[in-house]
């Protein structure tokens, strides 16, 4: 594995850089900065100036919009993007589409998500199927060209933004249960389907409760064949749990976190002088390049051809115990100022005021997109019991 960039690499970066430098909206790079929560809004606005200049689907093959980069520029340029996820259509379900999607879902649905037109939530999880979530239990039953879906969906990020829904289904309840789910797609303003918030430990609303109550999909919206839902979502999985791993995200959080210890003081010295305090961020951040290596393995396999495997697992857990880490400091840094109090308003402390609302919601990213203890086993049995590459 080389990892030291090409020179062509390094004047990619130095162009990703500066367009980054004078593109990027002022507010979303405050917010980026003191983890604010972002707004709708500022996701689509942000993801339209992507496209425009061609950067937005950077994942997708150059039929269908992106740009053709090698896996080290898709790095650099997640390095140097740093501000703002993206949207699951963009990092999901659009990979999803490309390799399992019929030519008229390609050409109805890829080009809606680039333009933002249309904003997906991923409906997987339900009361009672989370880790375990091939007990899933709503129902679509076949009638005529539709089928009538019962039953509800927990834990649904950003569903009350969403104009559709990717859905996993159960089509069959004989055989083994991963072969009875399928994958759907469902239009969130179809008869007999109700949003529920629910307020998260940060006060913010990210998460919703869905019923659906004889809610006719067409047929049509099927993804892959019927009992292929479960090879679908293993594959989407393996998406979603290397974006998680955020090294990107952690490097401009770090970046962050040094600046607030010298600006703040103890003692009457910047608190970046501080012994203790040194030590715990030079942990973090030998913690963070161990994960920037394994991120370079992960990249030299797909480089060489190879899907993401169970490194993807290795990545999340990493990559989440990271961001824990670094949200823990902030609010150490932050001290008294991290407890937020309204001014005028506003959210008062400047850089500090969401540091207390980052740190109880990123508790969650230990159980989000496959919970710790899961990714472990998944881990003990694809490597050690025999099953590495
Ligand atoms: C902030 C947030 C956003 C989310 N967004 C979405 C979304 O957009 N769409 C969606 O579909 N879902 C979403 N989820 C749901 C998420 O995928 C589930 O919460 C997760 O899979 C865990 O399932 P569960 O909550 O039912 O917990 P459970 O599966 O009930 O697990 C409870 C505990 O038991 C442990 N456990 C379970 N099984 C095992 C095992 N076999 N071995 C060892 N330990 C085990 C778990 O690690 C956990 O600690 C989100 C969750 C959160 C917190």
């Amino acid at each position: 594995m080389d990892i030291d960039f090409s020179p062509q690499d390094r004047a990619f970066q130095q162009e990703v850089r500066a367009w980054f430098k004078t593109h990027t909206p002022a507010d979303l790079k405050r917010k980026t900065v003191t983890g604010e929560m972002l707004q709708k809004d500022d996701i689509v606005q942000w993801q339209r100036r992507l496209d425009a200049q061609g950067w937005l689907v950077t994942g997708w093959p150059k039929e269908h919009g992106g740009p053709g980069w090698t896996p080290t520029q898709r790095y650099i340029f997640d390095l140097e993007r740093a501000a703002a996820s993206l949207s699951m259509g963009v990092i999901m379900l659009g990979p999803v589409l490309i390799a399992f999607g019929t030519p008229e879902q390609k050409a109805q649905y890829l080009p809606r998500i680039r333009r933002c037109d249309d904003w997906w939530c991923q409906g997987y999880s339900e009361p009672g199927a989370g880790s375990d979530l091939a007990s899933l239990k709503t129902t679509a039953v076949a009638d005529g060209d539709d089928y009538i879906v019962n039953g509800s969906k927990i834990w649904t990020t950003y569903a009350h933004w969403a104009t559709h829904m990717f859905c996993l289904v159960r089509t069959s309840s004989t055989g083994k249960k991963q072969g009875g789910i399928s994958f759907l797609l469902i239009e969130m303003d179809r008869a007999g389907i109700e949003v529920k918030p629910i307020v998260s430990i940060d006060g913010e609303h990210h998460l919703n409760q869905v019923f659906f109550t004889d809610v006719r999909v067409p047929r049509k919206n099927l993804v892959g064949r019927e009992g292929q839902g479960w090879d679908i979502a293993k594959y989407l999985l393996t998406h979603e749990r290397t974006s998680i791993a955020g090294v990107a995200d952690c490097k401009a959080h770090l970046a962050n976190l040094y600046a607030a210890a010298d600006e703040r003081r103890s003692g009457g010295r910047p608190l970046a002088e501080d012994g203790a305090m040194r030590l715990k961020l030079a942990r973090a951040e030998i913690e963070l390049m161990a994960l920037e290596y394994t991120n370079f393995r992960v990249l030299a396999a797909t480089a060489a051809g190879k899907a993401p495997g169970p490194e993807s697992s290795l990545l999340k857990t990493m990559g989440t115990a990271v961001q824990q880490t670094l949200s823990e400091l902030d609010v150490e840094i932050a001290a008294e100022m991290a407890w937020p109090w309204h001014e005028g308003g506003e959210l008062g402390h400047g850089r500090y005021a969401h540091a207390m609302p980052r740190y109880c919601f990123s508790r969650a990213a230990t159980i989000y997109g496959g919970s710790d203890e899961v990714q472990k086993n998944v881990l003990a049995k694809m490597l050690l019991a025999g099953g590495a590459r």
